[in-house]
């Protein structure tokens, strides 16, 4: 499932790709996945500029003119595909891919480009509400704050530490009503640079534990955000290209290999019914 780093990198790209276009038009073969209906969606949707996009935890906005915002969520093995009209009139080896194949919704601009919002699983999904609205959704209101927030100083993260002291810190950084953006992929690598177990219970973090997963949680969401994102398995950009974060990943799916640190064996568990990835002799 892409996270916070690989979310923004398809909002940064579409902000530079599909501000300004107008939408000409929108299909569906899977309309369960389109909210309020595939009717009332297109409808609110075809003859609006898209003005703006932005990203709330790991969902893309896109504001239009019109005062509405169309909300997308990729869920477990959504994509997002832009393809300019010179992309469309020559065959992309990138499109190609199986991961890519599975197009269930699209949109067309007014300059020939399309974007398609690939969906193995059709988990995935799109609504259309009121720009005024976005906040109000469920599943945004719930959210925590966002893991790399210019508000979410040190100060803020230890406070909010300190309403969860029964938490084990590996289940409480998946926790999206809590701090947003954080997946399974970066807990296990926050946890390791940290040096903390992730079964550790938050009220026996030391303040220098504390300080630590705070700085290596900012560390490495921005530095996943510079190589564009972890493409492990699925993941893809928005020209259908690979991140490069997973090139320096130290614990995650490397279970059975040898820790960079101190050359013991990586183990893994389930904990909050996802696995972690650790190292039991770095990680105190
Ligand atoms: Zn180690």
């Amino acid at each position: 499932m892409p996270e916070l780093p690989e979310v923004q990198t398809i909002v940064s790209d579409l902000d530079k790709k599909v501000v300004g276009l107008t939408i000409v038009g929108f299909g569906s073969v899977w309309k369960k996945s389109v909210r309020p209906s595939l009717a009332k969606f297109k409808k609110g949707i075809i003859g609006e500029k898209v003005v703006a996009l932005r990203r709330v935890g790991k969902h893309i906005i896109l504001d239009l003119d019109s005062g509405s915002s169309i909300v997308i969520h990729l869920k477990m093995t959504g994509h997002l595909l832009f393809k300019s009209k010179k992309l469309r009139s020559s065959a992309s080896k990138f499109f190609g891919e199986r991961v890519n194949g599975y197009v269930r919704h699209w949109f067309e601009f007014d300059d020939n480009s399309r974007l398609e919002f690939s969906d193995m699983r059709k988990f995935g999904w799109l609504a259309l509400v009121k720009t005024s609205e976005v906040e109000k959704m469920k599943e945004i209101s719930q959210l925590g704050i966002d893991a790399l927030s210019v508000d979410l100083n040190f100060k803020r993260f230890d406070e909010l530490l300190g309403l969860k002291p029964k938490s084990k810190i590996g289940i409480l950084l998946l926790d999206q009503k809590w701090v947003a953006g954080i997946g399974n992929i970066y807990r296990s690598e926050i946890l390791f640079e940290a040096g903390i177990n992730p079964e550790k219970l938050v009220k026996d973090l030391k303040i220098g534990e504390r300080k630590k997963i705070y700085q290596e949680m900012r560390r490495i969401l921005r530095k996943a955000i510079k190589l564009r994102g972890t493409s492990d398995s699925d993941y893809r950009d928005t020209d259908g290209q690979k991140g490069s974060f997973q090139n320096f990943l130290k614990v995650y799916r490397k279970n059975g290999e040898l820790c960079p640190n101190c050359e013991g064996k990586i183990k893994r568990f389930k904990l909050g019914q996802r696995s972690v990835f650790w190292c039991p002799k770095c990680q105190k």
